[in-house]
């Protein structure tokens, strides 16, 4: 088992780490408060030390995240994509789940969540409620909230319909970034942009 322990910053050390802060969704470069590292053994180098993770401070906010350089992630986790204004209240709080979904990499229930609330904006939008999703993104597009060249786009989009309800669907990443992305254009179109004239 990996021996971790624990150091502050030496003069060697960065001081700072870039990263998105969880709390206030901002880029910065985190405060470097602890170090928590652990003996390697190089090829050609030998003995090294590694850093695993850091306890870092985001200067904008205060708040401390744990920072993990393998796969260059915090704990807690970041929300994808940006918050949106003037959304109604249920719809918020399911697009706040996608985003929170996609940052700590949960992308199969971002996917069916996504298009939960794709069909739902559809139907509140006029589309009757006994469509499939293939119909309801139809919609969508022939209510003139998709640009003309965003074909491609939707076609991907499309192929995340209803499967039968024997078939387990497992999304990744790029489905999960693609259809939550779509979501929040559409909100943005949809919600703020009115209310921002
Ligand atoms: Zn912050």
């Amino acid at each position: 088992m990996l021996e971790l322990y624990w150091t502050h910053p030496s003069n060697y050390d960065p001081k700072t780490q870039t990263y998105s802060c969880p709390y206030c969704n901002q880029t910065v470069a985190g405060i470097i408060h602890d170090l928590i590292k652990f003996d390697g053994n190089h090829p050609s180098l030998g003995k090294t030390t590694e850093t695993a993770y850091s306890v870092i401070e985001c200067p904008a906010c205060h708040k401390p995240s744990v920072y993990k350089y393998g796969e260059q992630i915090t704990a807690p986790f970041g929300k994808a994509l940006r918050s949106v204004n003037h959304v109604p209240e249920k719809i918020n709080a399911v697009y706040e789940e996608v985003r929170a979904g996609i940052g700590a990499k949960c992308y199969t229930s971002a996917v069916i969540l996504s298009r939960t609330a794709l069909m739902h904006i559809a139907v509140e939008k006029g589309a009757p409620d006994n469509l499939n999703f293939q119909k309801y993104v139809d919609f969508i597009c022939s209510a003139g909230y998709v640009p003309p060249n965003a074909k491609g786009w939707m076609d991907k989009i499309r192929k995340m319909g209803n499967g039968a309800v024997h078939d387990l669907e497992i999304w990744g990443q790029e489905d999960a970034e693609l259809i939550g992305k779509f979501l929040m254009y559409l909100l943005i179109f949809i919600y703020e942009l009115p209310s921002s004239i």
